[in-house]
């Protein structure tokens, strides 16, 4: 394999991308890929480059070259002009947010957001004196109402990840440029490749990487990339916090970018293909996927994002806890737990009502948060099948 040349570089594929960025075989001896380099001590040939702290590598925290691979490989998806890596996906959104505030603030947050980014908020934000409004993922251009003279962050999440609005990206970011406000999302859903935060002007795209990007339900990670503004303080937030991730499960990640690719399409469009099956199923009351015309923002998830992926959620016609249960204990090839993104399907009751503060959610029925693995779709359609008629047994 020849050495990538630039002007070649720049015109691959996403697919191709994913194969040849983020490792190089002249520097790992001709091995196709780059292994876990563990270290803390990073030692230098001689006292002046010491003195001039002047190494490639300078000390196992500030990056190795497994980490620096993962962040190339990153940065090349995202169109990003850096890439920080965290412990987890709920460590790389507090990361973010803390990169872009100090006291006397106030933030602007999805009421769809991922629940601990709302935890966080309430607490450790609040405690740090910056204050947090919620406001309607629904609402786009909207948004210039809510902004006061010290808003410096707007931070989206879209879809939401149990709830599914997609919200007006591009509305949302031309508010914030005319106020000189940091824009962030949390892009767990989609990843770079179904949906490119920093081609629609975002400042900060998050990924709970522990979801796609690894993909086997094996590893925590979190990636943050961000553009040549807003980097800077990121990576100096990301060191002041002393984060790092250790070399195997960043070996990991990359494995998983390899086929991402390949199971994003897998997983969207045998999700989709189940999503539709279940609109017509007795006792579903109704389907919460960003593809179908009734998920609220479809319109714009035609218009922005590349495809679905393979998470949804499915408002069941019953109330009663028993008729959850008796559809949950009835799975059988639908593990029962959190997290998703990974080759295996799940299915988890969810319930938004009690913590929403901005919107009134109130589906009429109990849902169910599906995540679709690589299994046959007609097994699952089975299982689901064998779920639904136990929920009517016991209703
Ligand atoms: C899972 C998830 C996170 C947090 O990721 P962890 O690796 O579990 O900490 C953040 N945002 C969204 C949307 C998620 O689904």
């Amino acid at each position: 394999m020849r050495k990538l040349e630039n002007r070649i570089a720049q015109t691959l594929k996403t697919d191709t991308r994913l194969v040849v960025q983020g490792r190089n075989p002249d520097e790992t001896f001709g091995f196709v890929n780059i292994p876990p380099y563990r270290g803390s001590t990073v030692t230098y040939p001689d006292a002046q480059s010491c003195l001039a702290g002047k190494n490639r590598y300078t000390y196992g925290r500030r990056g190795n070259p497994t980490s620096e691979a993962l962040e190339n490989l990153w940065n090349d998806l995202e169109g990003s002009a850096g890439t920080v890596i965290c412990p987890s996906g709920a460590s790389a959104v507090t990361t973010a947010i803390l990169s872009a505030v100090k006291t006397g603030d106030h933030i602007l947050v999805t009421d769809s957001v991922y629940r601990p980014t709302r935890n966080f908020c309430t607490g450790l934000l609040a405690r740090l004196g910056v204050e947090t409004s919620y406001y309607d993922p629904l609402i786009g251009a909207g948004i210039e109402a809510l902004i006061r003279p010290n808003t410096r962050v707007i931070y989206m999440e879209s879809p939401g990840s149990q709830t599914f609005e997609v919200q007006d990206v591009p509305a949302i970011v031309a508010v914030a440029r005319k106020h000189g406000i940091t824009t962030m999302i949390d892009n767990t859903y989609a990843t770079a490749l179904l949906f490119r935060p920093l081609d629609f002007g975002v400042d900060i795209s998050i990924n709970a990487a522990t979801k796609y990007p690894s993909g086997h339900s094996d590893v925590l990670i979190g990636l943050v990339a961000a553009n040549e503004t807003a980097f800077p303080a990121l990576k100096s937030t990301h060191g002041d916090l002393g984060l790092y991730l250790g070399p195997d499960d960043v070996f990991l990640t990359l494995r998983g970018l390899r086929t991402m690719g390949l199971r994003l399409r897998e997983q969207g469009a045998n999700a989709l293909l189940i999503a539709r099956e279940l609109e017509s199923r007795k006792g579903v009351k109704r389907v919460l996927h960003p593809a179908l015309p009734s998920c609220p923002g479809h319109a714009i998830f035609q218009r922005d994002f590349k495809g679905p992926s393979g998470l949804f959620s499915i408002i069941l016609d019953i109330q009663s806890d028993e008729q959850v249960a008796a559809f949950l204990n009835n799975l059988s090839l639908f593990g029962m737990g959190y997290s998703w993104g990974g080759f295996e399907s799940l299915a988890v009751p969810f319930d938004c009502t009690s913590f929403r503060t901005a919107t009134v959610y109130n589906p009429g029925g109990r849902g169910i948060r599906l995540n679709i693995g690589l299994e046959d779709t007609s097994d699952l359609l089975a299982d689901l099948d064998r779920g639904l008629a136990a929920m009517h047994a016991a209703g």
